[in-house]
């Protein structure tokens, strides 16, 4: 028999993270099934997930300009990198949307982008990381859940990971990173439910692809199996 308190509010929150995700499961599938599989809905889906994430409490030490974080690997679903994707094409001007381009294809040739080595090793930025000016992201309102859910409560511990070109374990508030990032997973059944090729991708990887084949999403909505080339072997949630 197991007496252990902290034991039992483990398992309490395991169960509300379970009911969370049959939740949004049941939400996304339903308003795909009212509305269809389109980008406009996709994107309408990640909009309520968005806007009913708690905010990162207090205690976090993140803030403006502190951007060690950006300097990893990025997972996605897929049709988060379409929403992402299809928003900064009809947001961003033609000279932004060349110079996003330019950057993504800039660091697809650095190196193997799908490897998270290859991130922390070299310190490769991400494409969207302003390095000129501010050190914010380009994106901040279109990012990923991944990049939503981490955080730290202790910026030193993220540079030295920077610094060292080293996995390091960094202190957080775990049902919060669960809670944020389930929501990625969430869309990535819920489109696997409906047929489609579904699983995680490199974030950068995948933009490449859209960037590079105006025909990708659609052959992507109607089945077809085209962002193999970004598939993760092992999952991340950064
Ligand atoms: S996770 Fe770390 S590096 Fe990223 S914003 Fe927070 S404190 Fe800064
Ligand atoms: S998308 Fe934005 S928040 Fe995410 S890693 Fe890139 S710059 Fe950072």
């Amino acid at each position: 028999m197991n007496n252990n308190p902290f034991s039992k509010k483990s398992d309490r929150a395991k169960v509300l993270l379970a009911r969370t995700r049959d939740t949004a499961m049941q939400d996304v599938s339903d308003f795909l099934d009212i509305h269809g599989l389109y980008i406009p809905v996709l994107a309408g889906a990640m909009d309520r997930f968005a806007a009913s994430l708690v905010p990162l409490p207090r205690e976090a030490a993140c803030k403006n300009g502190c951007a060690w974080c950006c300097h990893l690997r990025v997972g996605v679903s897929i049709p988060e990198a379409l929403v992402i994707f299809h928003e900064i094409r009809a947001q961003a001007t033609p000279e932004g949307l060349a110079f996003l381009k330019q950057r993504i294809l800039n660091t697809s040739d650095r190196g193997d982008i799908l490897d998270e080595a290859f991130w922390r090793s070299t310190r490769c930025p991400c494409p969207f990381l302003d390095l000129e000016g501010t050190y914010q992201c380009l994106i901040y309102g279109l990012r990923p859940f991944s990049c939503r859910a981490f955080h730290s409560l202790d910026d030193a511990v993220c540079r030295k990971g920077y610094d060292q070109g080293i996995e390091i374990q960094v202190p957080c508030f775990p049902m919060y990173r669960a809670c944020v990032d389930l929501y990625s997973s969430v869309l990535m059944q819920a489109a696997a439910q409906k047929g489609l090729a579904s699983f995680q991708v490199g974030f950068i990887r995948a933009l490449e692809i859209l960037f590079q084949d105006d025909t990708a999403s659609d052959r992507w909505l109607n089945g077809e199996d085209v962002f193999l080339p970004a598939k993760l072997a092992d999952f991340t949630s950064k």
